[in-house]
Protein backbone atom coordinates (compact mmCIF):
# COMPACT_ATOMS: atom_id res chain seq x y z
CA UNK A 1 0.00 0.00 0.00
CA UNK A 2 0.92 3.55 -0.46
CA UNK A 3 1.20 5.53 2.68
CA UNK A 4 1.09 9.26 3.02
CA UNK A 5 2.73 11.22 5.82
CA UNK A 6 2.14 15.30 5.23
CA UNK A 7 3.86 17.86 7.23
CA UNK A 8 1.71 18.75 10.18
CA UNK A 9 0.82 22.36 9.54
CA UNK A 10 -1.48 23.20 12.45
CA UNK A 11 -0.01 26.47 14.63
CA UNK A 12 2.72 25.03 17.32
CA UNK A 13 2.31 21.62 15.96
CA UNK A 14 5.39 19.84 15.90
CA UNK A 15 4.32 16.04 16.09
CA UNK A 16 4.28 13.98 12.70
CA UNK A 17 2.40 10.89 11.91
CA UNK A 18 5.97 8.20 11.58
CA UNK A 19 8.30 8.63 12.74
CA UNK A 20 11.52 7.24 10.83
CA UNK A 21 11.50 3.81 12.44
CA UNK A 22 7.64 3.11 11.99
CA UNK A 23 8.27 3.76 8.05
CA UNK A 24 11.37 1.34 8.48
CA UNK A 25 8.52 -1.38 9.76
CA UNK A 26 6.24 -0.19 7.27
CA UNK A 27 8.96 -0.73 4.49
CA UNK A 28 9.61 -3.92 5.70
CA UNK A 29 6.41 -4.96 5.42
CA UNK A 30 6.36 -4.22 1.89
CA UNK A 31 4.93 -1.03 1.65
CA UNK A 32 5.31 2.66 -0.04
CA UNK A 33 5.79 5.25 2.13
CA UNK A 34 5.71 8.92 0.97
CA UNK A 35 6.78 11.44 3.30
CA UNK A 36 6.42 15.44 2.76
CA UNK A 37 9.88 17.05 3.02
CA UNK A 38 10.70 18.67 6.70
CA UNK A 39 7.58 16.45 7.79
CA UNK A 40 10.11 15.89 10.91
CA UNK A 41 12.44 18.34 11.04
CA UNK A 42 11.15 20.75 13.76
CA UNK A 43 11.63 17.63 16.21
CA UNK A 44 14.97 16.09 14.80
CA UNK A 45 13.75 13.66 12.40
CA UNK A 46 15.96 15.03 9.14
CA UNK A 47 14.80 14.15 5.71
CA UNK A 48 17.79 11.86 5.43
CA UNK A 49 16.52 9.48 8.33
CA UNK A 50 13.56 9.11 6.79
CA UNK A 51 15.52 8.31 3.47
CA UNK A 52 17.67 5.89 5.37
CA UNK A 53 14.91 4.40 6.82
CA UNK A 54 12.96 3.75 3.05
CA UNK A 55 10.84 6.17 2.74
CA UNK A 56 10.09 8.44 -0.23
CA UNK A 57 10.35 12.23 0.54
CA UNK A 58 8.33 14.59 -2.29
CA UNK A 59 8.33 17.94 -2.03
CA UNK A 60 4.56 18.86 -1.69
CA UNK A 61 2.11 17.83 0.63
CA UNK A 62 -0.46 18.11 -2.56
CA UNK A 63 1.59 15.36 -3.66
CA UNK A 64 1.54 13.19 -0.89
CA UNK A 65 -2.38 13.38 -1.04
CA UNK A 66 -2.99 12.80 -4.29
CA UNK A 67 -1.23 9.40 -4.46
CA UNK A 68 -1.70 7.57 -0.72
CA UNK A 69 -4.28 5.60 0.05
CA UNK A 70 -3.31 5.48 3.51
CA UNK A 71 -2.59 9.23 4.78
CA UNK A 72 -1.50 9.07 8.46
CA UNK A 73 -1.46 12.06 10.56
CA UNK A 74 -1.39 14.00 14.03
CA UNK A 75 -4.21 16.78 14.10
CA UNK A 76 -7.58 17.07 11.87
CA UNK A 77 -7.06 18.37 8.73
CA UNK A 78 -7.16 22.11 8.62
CA UNK A 79 -8.66 24.06 5.92
CA UNK A 80 -6.65 24.34 3.84
CA UNK A 81 -5.61 20.48 3.41
CA UNK A 82 -9.60 19.36 3.38
CA UNK A 83 -9.34 19.53 -0.56
CA UNK A 84 -6.31 17.68 -1.00
CA UNK A 85 -7.99 14.22 0.65
CA UNK A 86 -9.13 12.01 -2.02
CA UNK A 87 -12.61 10.13 -2.14
CA UNK A 88 -11.61 6.77 -0.37
CA UNK A 89 -8.46 7.70 0.33
CA UNK A 90 -7.86 6.21 4.21
CA UNK A 91 -7.43 9.09 6.86
CA UNK A 92 -5.72 7.52 10.55
CA UNK A 93 -5.60 10.65 12.58
CA UNK A 94 -6.70 12.40 15.77
CA UNK A 95 -10.10 13.96 14.52
CA UNK A 96 -12.14 14.97 18.04
CA UNK A 97 -15.50 15.49 15.76
CA UNK A 98 -18.01 15.60 17.90
CA UNK A 99 -17.76 19.33 18.97
CA UNK A 100 -17.02 19.82 15.11
CA UNK A 101 -20.04 19.77 12.27
CA UNK A 102 -17.70 21.93 9.54
CA UNK A 103 -15.09 19.84 9.48
CA UNK A 104 -17.27 16.48 9.73
CA UNK A 105 -19.32 17.71 6.61
CA UNK A 106 -16.00 19.00 5.28
CA UNK A 107 -15.21 15.49 5.48
CA UNK A 108 -18.38 13.56 4.61
CA UNK A 109 -17.44 15.96 1.30
CA UNK A 110 -14.10 14.62 0.22
CA UNK A 111 -15.23 10.73 0.26
CA UNK A 112 -12.89 9.94 2.73
CA UNK A 113 -12.64 6.85 5.26
CA UNK A 114 -11.93 8.81 8.53
CA UNK A 115 -10.26 7.01 11.21
CA UNK A 116 -10.33 8.62 14.73
CA UNK A 117 -7.31 7.61 17.09
CA UNK A 118 -9.50 8.90 19.97
CA UNK A 119 -12.19 6.68 19.59
CA UNK A 120 -10.23 3.48 18.61
CA UNK A 121 -10.41 1.13 22.08
CA UNK A 122 -9.40 -1.72 23.37
CA UNK A 123 -10.11 -5.13 25.20
CA UNK A 124 -10.83 -3.01 28.20
CA UNK A 125 -12.50 -0.44 27.03
CA UNK A 126 -10.36 2.29 27.67
CA UNK A 127 -8.68 4.49 24.70
CA UNK A 128 -5.16 2.82 23.80
CA UNK A 129 -4.05 6.00 21.29
CA UNK A 130 -5.08 8.44 23.64
CA UNK A 131 -3.46 6.94 26.95
CA UNK A 132 0.19 8.04 26.00
CA UNK A 133 -0.80 11.48 25.29
CA UNK A 134 -2.22 11.11 29.10
CA UNK A 135 0.72 9.62 30.26
CA UNK A 136 2.65 12.22 29.35
CA UNK A 137 0.85 15.35 30.46
CA UNK A 138 0.62 13.53 33.71
CA UNK A 139 4.24 13.61 33.45
CA UNK A 140 4.46 17.05 32.36
CA UNK A 141 2.11 18.47 34.92
CA UNK A 142 4.95 18.02 37.57
CA UNK A 143 7.14 19.41 35.67
CA UNK A 144 4.95 22.76 34.58
CA UNK A 145 4.10 22.52 38.33
CA UNK A 146 7.92 22.66 39.82
CA UNK A 147 8.97 25.48 37.16
CA UNK A 148 5.81 27.20 38.20
CA UNK A 149 6.47 27.16 41.69
CA UNK A 150 9.76 29.53 41.23
CA UNK A 151 10.08 33.16 42.06
CA UNK A 152 10.16 33.72 38.32
CA UNK A 153 6.99 32.37 37.49
CA UNK A 154 5.09 34.07 40.96
CA UNK A 155 5.41 30.72 42.78
CA UNK A 156 5.94 30.63 46.54
CA UNK A 157 9.86 29.52 45.59
CA UNK A 158 9.29 26.10 47.01
CA UNK A 159 11.38 23.08 45.75
CA UNK A 160 9.56 19.61 45.66
CA UNK A 161 11.94 18.11 46.65
CA UNK A 162 12.89 20.03 49.81
CA UNK A 163 16.39 19.96 50.57
CA UNK A 164 18.50 18.77 53.37
CA UNK A 165 16.79 20.09 56.68
CA UNK A 166 13.74 21.45 54.60
CA UNK A 167 10.93 19.81 53.86
CA UNK A 168 9.76 18.58 50.74
CA UNK A 169 6.97 20.61 48.60
CA UNK A 170 3.09 18.86 49.37
CA UNK A 171 1.98 17.82 46.14
CA UNK A 172 -2.06 17.07 46.04
CA UNK A 173 -3.38 15.10 42.77
CA UNK A 174 -7.29 14.84 42.31
CA UNK A 175 -7.86 12.02 39.99
CA UNK A 176 -5.60 8.58 40.00
CA UNK A 177 -6.20 7.67 36.40
CA UNK A 178 -3.64 7.89 33.55
CA UNK A 179 -3.08 11.45 34.12
CA UNK A 180 -2.61 10.92 37.96
CA UNK A 181 -0.98 7.90 38.62
CA UNK A 182 2.07 9.07 36.21
CA UNK A 183 2.03 12.73 37.67
CA UNK A 184 2.28 10.90 41.30
CA UNK A 185 5.11 9.01 39.68
CA UNK A 186 7.06 12.12 38.71
CA UNK A 187 5.81 13.50 42.10
CA UNK A 188 7.62 10.46 44.40
CA UNK A 189 10.40 10.51 42.21
CA UNK A 190 11.38 13.95 42.78
CA UNK A 191 10.81 13.27 46.70
CA UNK A 192 8.21 15.53 47.05
CA UNK A 193 5.11 14.66 49.85
CA UNK A 194 2.54 13.16 47.50
CA UNK A 195 -1.68 12.84 48.50
CA UNK A 196 -3.96 11.54 45.81
CA UNK A 197 -7.63 11.78 45.82
CA UNK A 198 -10.02 9.66 43.49
CA UNK A 199 -13.66 8.42 43.97
CA UNK A 200 -12.91 4.97 42.64
CA UNK A 201 -11.65 3.01 45.58
CA UNK A 202 -10.03 0.69 42.47
CA UNK A 203 -8.27 2.89 41.97
CA UNK A 204 -7.04 4.05 44.91
CA UNK A 205 -6.03 0.56 45.85
CA UNK A 206 -4.43 0.28 43.20
CA UNK A 207 -2.47 3.01 43.59
CA UNK A 208 -1.92 2.17 47.18
CA UNK A 209 -0.06 -1.42 45.91
CA UNK A 210 1.93 0.71 43.42
CA UNK A 211 3.32 3.35 45.27
CA UNK A 212 2.39 1.88 48.79
CA UNK A 213 3.99 4.54 51.89
CA UNK A 214 5.42 6.61 49.64
CA UNK A 215 1.90 8.82 48.50
CA UNK A 216 -1.19 9.22 50.72
CA UNK A 217 -4.28 7.95 49.24
CA UNK A 218 -7.76 9.95 50.13
CA UNK A 219 -11.30 9.23 48.91
CA UNK A 220 -12.63 12.63 47.21
CA UNK A 221 -15.11 14.29 49.39
CA UNK A 222 -15.78 17.55 49.45
CA UNK A 223 -14.49 17.16 53.20
CA UNK A 224 -11.16 15.87 52.14
CA UNK A 225 -10.67 18.54 49.29
CA UNK A 226 -11.32 21.49 52.23
CA UNK A 227 -8.58 19.69 54.54
CA UNK A 228 -6.00 18.95 51.59
CA UNK A 229 -5.43 21.88 49.51
CA UNK A 230 -4.55 24.54 52.13
CA UNK A 231 -1.68 22.37 53.06
CA UNK A 232 -0.16 22.21 49.34
CA UNK A 233 1.82 23.73 46.92
CA UNK A 234 0.78 22.00 43.82
CA UNK A 235 -2.19 20.66 42.65
CA UNK A 236 -2.74 19.00 40.09
CA UNK A 237 -6.56 18.38 38.57
CA UNK A 238 -6.52 14.94 36.21
CA UNK A 239 -10.34 13.87 36.87
CA UNK A 240 -12.47 12.57 34.14
CA UNK A 241 -15.85 11.74 33.64
CA UNK A 242 -16.12 9.83 30.51
CA UNK A 243 -18.46 12.18 28.08
CA UNK A 244 -18.90 14.62 30.15
CA UNK A 245 -17.76 18.15 31.38
CA UNK A 246 -15.12 17.82 34.18
CA UNK A 247 -16.98 18.49 37.53
CA UNK A 248 -15.96 22.15 39.00
CA UNK A 249 -13.75 20.82 42.40
CA UNK A 250 -12.01 23.23 43.15
CA UNK A 251 -13.17 26.49 43.44
CA UNK A 252 -12.60 30.48 44.38
CA UNK A 253 -13.22 29.62 48.28
CA UNK A 254 -10.55 27.09 48.36
CA UNK A 255 -8.18 29.18 46.38
CA UNK A 256 -8.37 31.88 49.22
CA UNK A 257 -7.63 29.04 51.80
CA UNK A 258 -4.78 28.25 49.56
CA UNK A 259 -1.29 29.31 50.07
CA UNK A 260 -0.47 32.57 48.32
CA UNK A 261 1.90 31.76 45.48
CA UNK A 262 0.81 27.94 45.39
CA UNK A 263 0.27 26.72 41.76
CA UNK A 264 -2.85 24.52 39.95
CA UNK A 265 -1.83 22.64 36.94
CA UNK A 266 -5.01 22.00 35.39
CA UNK A 267 -4.72 18.97 33.42
CA UNK A 268 -8.77 18.57 33.08
CA UNK A 269 -8.73 22.15 31.10
CA UNK A 270 -9.32 20.17 27.51
CA UNK A 271 -12.46 19.23 29.74
CA UNK A 272 -13.52 22.40 30.84
CA UNK A 273 -11.09 22.20 34.12
CA UNK A 274 -11.80 20.86 37.42
CA UNK A 275 -11.49 24.24 38.98
CA UNK A 276 -13.99 26.96 38.94
CA UNK A 277 -10.97 29.51 38.31
CA UNK A 278 -8.92 27.76 35.36
CA UNK A 279 -9.57 28.64 31.56
CA UNK A 280 -7.45 27.75 28.82
CA UNK A 281 -3.67 29.09 28.21
CA UNK A 282 -1.40 28.54 25.32
CA UNK A 283 2.59 26.96 25.39
CA UNK A 284 3.61 30.78 24.88
CA UNK A 285 1.67 32.30 27.69
CA UNK A 286 1.11 29.18 29.71
CA UNK A 287 0.24 30.52 33.43
CA UNK A 288 -2.19 33.52 35.15
CA UNK A 289 -2.59 34.21 38.55
CA UNK A 290 -5.96 34.78 40.02
CA UNK A 291 -6.30 34.70 44.23
CA UNK A 292 -2.90 34.67 44.68
CA UNK A 293 -2.61 31.17 43.21
CA UNK A 294 -0.80 30.23 39.92
CA UNK A 295 -2.65 28.48 37.43
CA UNK A 296 -1.04 26.43 34.55
CA UNK A 297 -3.77 25.35 31.63
CA UNK A 298 -2.55 24.37 28.74
CA UNK A 299 -5.06 22.88 26.64
CA UNK A 300 -2.24 20.62 24.49
CA UNK A 301 0.49 19.67 27.13
CA UNK A 302 2.24 16.99 25.36
CA UNK A 303 2.63 19.45 22.39
CA UNK A 304 5.17 20.86 24.60
CA UNK A 305 7.78 17.68 24.40
CA UNK A 306 6.80 16.83 20.57
CA UNK A 307 9.77 14.75 20.15
CA UNK A 308 8.60 12.06 22.82
CA UNK A 309 4.93 12.53 22.23
CA UNK A 310 5.32 11.41 18.29
CA UNK A 311 7.43 8.40 19.66
CA UNK A 312 5.03 7.34 22.00
CA UNK A 313 2.31 8.06 19.84
CA UNK A 314 3.89 6.06 17.10
CA UNK A 315 4.22 3.22 19.32
CA UNK A 316 0.79 2.79 19.95
CA UNK A 317 -0.42 4.07 16.32
CA UNK A 318 1.98 1.51 14.60
CA UNK A 319 0.41 -1.83 14.95
CA UNK A 320 -3.19 -0.59 13.63
CA UNK A 321 -1.30 1.68 10.72
CA UNK A 322 0.13 -1.99 9.87
CA UNK A 323 -2.84 -3.44 10.16
CA UNK A 324 -4.74 -1.20 7.83
CA UNK A 325 -1.63 -1.89 5.30
CA UNK A 326 -1.67 -4.90 5.59
CA UNK A 327 -5.03 -6.50 5.05
CA UNK A 328 -7.01 -2.95 3.21
CA UNK A 329 -8.96 -0.97 5.19
CA UNK A 330 -11.79 -2.64 4.56
CA UNK A 331 -10.34 -6.11 6.19
CA UNK A 332 -8.68 -4.43 8.83
CA UNK A 333 -11.90 -2.84 10.17
CA UNK A 334 -13.70 -5.92 9.54
CA UNK A 335 -11.34 -8.00 12.01
CA UNK A 336 -10.41 -5.61 14.53
CA UNK A 337 -14.03 -4.50 16.29
CA UNK A 338 -11.75 -1.89 18.76
CA UNK A 339 -10.15 -0.20 15.42
CA UNK A 340 -13.88 -0.30 14.10
CA UNK A 341 -14.70 1.78 17.18
CA UNK A 342 -12.43 4.21 15.47
CA UNK A 343 -14.45 4.58 12.10
CA UNK A 344 -15.83 7.85 12.12
CA UNK A 345 -16.80 8.54 8.42
CA UNK A 346 -17.15 5.66 5.65
CA UNK A 347 -17.31 7.57 2.10
CA UNK A 348 -19.74 10.29 3.06
CA UNK A 349 -21.10 8.44 5.42
CA UNK A 350 -20.70 9.36 9.15
CA UNK A 351 -21.00 5.31 10.83
CA UNK A 352 -20.28 7.67 14.56
CA UNK A 353 -23.56 7.16 17.10
CA UNK A 354 -21.50 9.73 19.38
CA UNK A 355 -20.20 12.23 17.09
CA UNK A 356 -24.32 12.20 15.74
CA UNK A 357 -25.17 12.60 18.76
CA UNK A 358 -23.83 15.91 20.03
CA UNK A 359 -24.41 17.16 16.53
CA UNK A 360 -27.99 15.82 16.60
CA UNK A 361 -27.84 14.54 13.21
CA UNK A 362 -29.16 11.15 11.56
CA UNK A 363 -26.11 8.74 10.55
P1 LIG B 1 -8.81 8.65 33.45
O1 LIG B 1 -10.21 8.25 33.12
O2 LIG B 1 -7.72 7.66 33.28
O3 LIG B 1 -8.76 9.16 34.97
C1 LIG B 1 -9.69 10.05 35.51
C2 LIG B 1 -9.85 9.75 36.99
O4 LIG B 1 -10.68 10.74 37.58
C3 LIG B 1 -10.52 8.40 37.28
O5 LIG B 1 -9.68 7.59 38.08
C4 LIG B 1 -11.80 8.79 38.01
O6 LIG B 1 -12.19 7.85 38.98
C5 LIG B 1 -11.36 10.12 38.62
N1 LIG B 1 -12.46 10.96 39.11
C6 LIG B 1 -13.69 11.15 38.58
N2 LIG B 1 -14.38 12.00 39.38
C7 LIG B 1 -13.57 12.34 40.41
C8 LIG B 1 -13.70 13.17 41.55
N3 LIG B 1 -14.85 13.82 41.81
N4 LIG B 1 -12.66 13.28 42.39
C9 LIG B 1 -11.50 12.63 42.17
N5 LIG B 1 -11.31 11.82 41.10
C10 LIG B 1 -12.34 11.69 40.24
O7 LIG B 1 -8.52 9.98 32.59
P2 LIG B 1 -7.08 10.54 32.20
O8 LIG B 1 -6.63 9.93 30.93
O9 LIG B 1 -6.21 10.46 33.38
O10 LIG B 1 -7.42 12.07 31.87
C11 LIG B 1 -7.67 13.02 32.90
C12 LIG B 1 -7.97 14.37 32.26
O11 LIG B 1 -6.79 14.88 31.63
C13 LIG B 1 -9.02 14.30 31.15
O12 LIG B 1 -9.85 15.44 31.25
C14 LIG B 1 -8.21 14.37 29.88
O13 LIG B 1 -8.95 14.88 28.80
C15 LIG B 1 -7.14 15.34 30.33
N6 LIG B 1 -5.94 15.43 29.48
C16 LIG B 1 -5.48 16.67 29.23
C17 LIG B 1 -4.34 16.86 28.49
C18 LIG B 1 -3.83 18.23 28.29
O14 LIG B 1 -2.93 18.43 27.46
N7 LIG B 1 -4.31 19.23 29.01
C19 LIG B 1 -3.66 15.76 27.94
C20 LIG B 1 -4.15 14.47 28.21
C21 LIG B 1 -5.30 14.31 29.00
Amino acid sequence: MKIGVPREIKNHEYRVGLTPNSVRELVHHGHEVLVEQGAGAAIGFSDDAYLASGALMLERAADVYRTAQLIVKVKEPQTEEIPLLQPQQTLFTFLHLAPDPQLTRALQHSGVIAIAYETVTDRSGRLPLLAPMSEIAGRIAVQAGARSLEMEAGGRGVLLSGAPGVPAGNVVVIGGGVVGRNAVSIACGMGADVTVLDTSMQTLRELDQQFGNRIQTLNSTRTALDEVLPQADLVIGAVLIPGAAAPKLVNRNHLESMKSGSVIVDVAIDQGGCVETARPTTHSAPTFVEEGVVHYCVANMPGAVARTSTQALNNATLPFVLALADKGTRQALLDDPFLLQGLNIWCGQLTSAEVAASQQVDY
